[in-house]
């Protein structure tokens, strides 16, 4: 029954183990096969008798994975990548005992990589980001959603959105650009949040439609963000230009910014520590997907755990990120979130995985083509030399992803490494 689509394939990867992550469940399909073709997924399935000979006979580039595990490529759906300078001595300074305050009064904080983000060129941002883009792609990452929002003035917002830009063309794997403007208030605007947010709306946004830069509108919804209303006038330009709106929401108090954002239809609200039970209510409702970010949690030392049980109950979609950004979030490992959040935000095994793959695909709006193994889906796979999918979120410090396919190409290749 499968034989045209076999015949037809590009190439069929063989005595594997999927996880096909298709029914909310693992989905594991033991000695399985999956089959590609234009870059999409054709067929996949347990091999019986009759498809092993098919295999040992065919003309089709077939690969035995003696036995490894072959899942979707894993996604990290919020990402602060591209940055200019670098921010690990103000980290030095602090144990050391200088205070947050005197940081500040130095010039560090944000303000430092908006500076160093001003003044960097585009290949300079090119080739810092390219350095954390590449620890994400050794483990089975095949796309990254990257904002803007260290320039916060229009020249500078535009040239970070050119430099994901850049990325996604000359990598292989997929970058999905968001445009992040009401990230903080700049300098020039430090008594006039508003007048910045007309810049925004007036200014930045319809550049960033023009230029076609970015479809999705992110802001910070906080009291050291921006206001709810501040927001609002944001979420509403970027409707009024076709454009998807997310928010990072709830990180440090609740600000209900969850609700605003379920009433623009948001793809995601994002961090939801102190996020209540009206905020999960409108989520659930508008199929708005939570991420989490266990590992700004742990690098700022939190306490308020976001409230799992509840976003469960009301089966609200978790997927879960790295957050990597030089001032709460300096990490380059999706793996060690996957370990994060089962540790300190006690989900599952299975959740940290749908949190990095299907769950992960709807937060960016990709969930029919991204995510899970099933046919018509974009062949986008990692392949895992592990005994049991809880044996990735399991470990930390240890990468067990032994090759990566993008579209259906072979992008990393340590399959015939021996341990
Ligand atoms: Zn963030």
């Amino acid at each position: 029954m499968h034989k045209n689509a076999l015949t037809d394939a590009d190439i069929i990867l063989h005595n594997a183990n999927l996880l096909t992550l298709s029914d909310g469940n693992y989905g594991v399909i033991e000695n399985g096969f999956l089959a590609m073709k234009n870059g999409k997924i054709s067929d996949l399935g347990a091999i019986d008798e009759t498809l092993s000979a098919f295999i040992d006979n065919t003309t089709v580039s077939t690969f035995d994975l003696q036995q490894r595990w072959i899942s979707p490529g894993l996604i990290d759906c919020h990402t602060h990548i591209v940055f200019g300078g670098n921010r690990s001595q103000e980290f030095e300074q602090r144990l050391n005992g200088v205070s947050y305050a005197e940081i500040a009064q130095r010039g560090g904080g944000i303000l430092s990589t908006v500076k160093s983000t001003r003044a960097a060129t585009e290949n300079d941002l090119y080739k810092s980001a390219l350095k954390r883009v590449e620890c994400l792609m050794d483990e089975g990452v095949t796309t990254i959603e990257a904002k803007s929002g260290y320039g916060l003035d229009s020249e500078s917002e535009l040239k970070l959105l050119r430099v994901i830009k850049q990325l996604d063309s000359t990598l292989a794997i997929d970058f999905t650009p968001t445009f992040l403007g009401a990230h903080a208030l700049p300098p020039e605007f430090k008594n006039d949040p508003e007048g910045y947010i007309t810049l925004i709306c007036e200014e930045m946004l319809p550049q960033v439609k023009t230029e076609n830069l970015a479809n999705t509108v992110d802001a910070f919804c906080e009291t050291i963000g921006f206001t709810r209303d501040q927001v609002k006038r944001v979420f509403e330009k970027a409707k009024e230009l076709g454009m998807n709106v997310k928010l990072h929401a709830e990180q440090l108090s609740d600000q209900q910014g969850s609700q605003l954002a379920a009433n623009f239809g948001a793809l995601s609200v994002d961090h939801l520590e102190y996020i209540s039970d009206e905020g999960i209510e409108a989520i659930a409702k508008s199929g708005t997907t939570a991420v989490l970010l266990p590992a700004a949690f742990y690098y700022l030392r939190e306490s308020q755990l976001p409230p799992i049980e509840k976003l469960r109950a009301k089966n609200v979609p978790i997927a879960l990120a790295t957050d990597c950004n030089p001032g709460s979030s300096p990490c380059t490992s999706l793996l060690l979130v996957m370990n994060m959040a089962c540790t300190l935000f006690k989900m599952t095994p299975l959740e940290s995985w749908l949190g990095v793959t299907r769950h992960a695909a709807k937060a960016l709006g990709e969930e029919n083509n991204k995510g899970q193994l099933c046919k018509g889906m974009v062949a986008d796979l990692a392949i895992w030399d592990i005994e049991h999918p809880s044996d990735v979120p399991y470990a930390f410090g240890h990468n067990p992803c032994v090759g990566v396919f993008k579209n259906g190409q072979l992008i990393l290749d340590k399959l015939n490494q021996t341990n």
